[in-house]
């Protein structure tokens, strides 16, 4: 019913990714995409595990998820200083196991 007409419309900010398709309402939100997709930055560091996020609302669940606290303001400011991050990032996580075979879905076995 209702055609996209252009006028009623922002105007919108495409991804200066050359081939990216995404286009944005604002530049800061392509800039926040560019960085993160095609630049992989993740600024926003844990300041408690060392992890990196690309969102600050991701690191926000993050803590309080895993953390069990609300980060202040400053806990959720992006890290930008390489230094600075390493020197968080001192908790080495746990080398990944194999799966235990119990572990494995059963539906699997069934296409036999
Ligand atoms: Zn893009
Ligand atoms: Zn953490």
């Amino acid at each position: 019913m209702v055609s996209k007409s252009p006028n009623l419309f922002q105007v919108m900010v495409p991804c200066q990714h050359k081939g990216c398709p995404q286009t944005f309402t604002t530049k800061s939100a392509m800039r926040l995409h560019y960085r993160v997709a095609h630049l992989n930055l993740k600024e926003y560091l844990c300041r408690h595990c060392g992890e990196v996020f690309a969102y600050k609302r991701v690191l926000r669940n993050h803590c309080e998820k895993v953390h069990k606290i609300l980060p202040t303001e400053e806990e959720l400011k992006p890290c930008k200083d390489e230094q600075e991050r390493a020197k968080y990032a001192r908790v080495e996580p746990p080398p990944k196991q194999a799966p235990r075979p119990e572990l494995r879905p059963t539906i699997a076995q069934a296409e036999f």
